[in-house]
């Protein structure tokens, strides 16, 4: 028997317009729609006159579902996965049962189409050439302040997803851990009461306290500038001599000479000048 073949297919995240012709002729192909919520997926199935049999597929048994669809994909029958919006696997399920592909050798195709992230950056007007995902932060303190910390002095833009309830909170987190930045907040892309505003960090709460916040949340903060990336460097040694400043990256483990170089570097001297004052290190 042939295997069968697992499709991932995006749906819309809001205008139910907003799916590819591809993603409903594959949807009216498959045997099996493995969804993560099956009543969502109904209201698109019903609206496209999709008959199929719908199966839940969801983050809680993500592992032991994936294993329920490899056995199906054994059995010959095509698959498509699929989230309640937007493409499975970007903060939603899919990764697993993907990988299980990979490793067991089964075909899978992955289709383009909707993902709120992607809309929400282009519509903040800010650097696209490089950006940074980084999805709902975690809920744990600990877990949120280790991510916040690797990411806080990236230059690329970050993108978040946040729910209604907890956006006043993450926008404090944010302030505090980020400080000033550009924010641009998009509510209910594609929806009835899509909204951008493009504030500061510290704006935007002052907003939110005052208006309720409602509806889903994509947040795009601005990557650190390059003038508060050299700003920060330069705080690290302003004050100190030229051979403290030797000595500083000395005690941080480098070699004289890496010392010297960096030291040259920082300051923009030459080497041979910075060399001078490392006579009596
Ligand atoms: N797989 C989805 C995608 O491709 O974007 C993301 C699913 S994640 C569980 C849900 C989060 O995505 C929401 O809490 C919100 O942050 C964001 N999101 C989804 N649809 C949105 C919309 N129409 N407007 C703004 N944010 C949205």
């Amino acid at each position: 028997m042939t295997n069968g073949k697992l499709f991932v297919v995006p749906t819309p995240i809001g205008n139910l317009k907003d799916i590819t012709i591809r993603a409903l002729e594959v949807l009216n192909s498959v045997d099996i729609i493995a969804a993560e919520d099956t009543r969502q997926t109904l209201k698109l199935t019903n609206h496209y006159n999709i008959k199929k049999t719908l199966i839940s597929y969801h983050q809680h048994n993500e592992q032991g579902k994936s294993d329920n669809l490899i056995e199906m994909l054994k059995e010959g029958k095509n698959i498509a996965l699929v989230s309640d919006a937007g493409t499975p696997g970007i903060s939603d399920p899919g990764s697993v049962i993907i990988s299980k592909c990979i490793e067991e050798n089964l075909d899978f195709e992955v289709l383009p189409g909707a993902t709120a992230a992607i809309t929400a950056l282009v519509y903040s007007g800010m650097d696209t050439t490089k950006f940074l995902f980084i999805g709902f932060l975690p809920r744990d303190n600990k877990d949120k302040k280790a991510v916040i910390e690797e990411v806080k002095d990236r230059k690329e833009t970050l993108i978040f997803y946040e729910a209604p309830h907890r956006l006043i909170n993450t926008l404090e987190f944010l302030k505090e851990n980020i400080g000033i930045r550009r924010i641009s907040i998009c509510r209910e892309l594609t929806k009835l009461h899509e909204e951008i505003i493009r504030f500061t960090i510290e704006d935007a709460i002052e907003h939110y306290k005052i208006n309720n916040p409602r509806g889903e949340y994509v947040l795009i903060v601005e990557g650190k500038s390059e003038k508060d990336i050299e700003r920060e460097k330069a705080s690290k040694w302003e004050g100190l001599t030229i051979e403290q400043h030797i000595l500083k990256y000395i005690d941080e483990g480098l070699s004289k000479k890496e010392a010297i170089k960096k030291t040259a570097k920082d300051r923009k001297l030459s080497k041979s000048e910075v060399y001078k004052y490392s006579l009596d290190i």
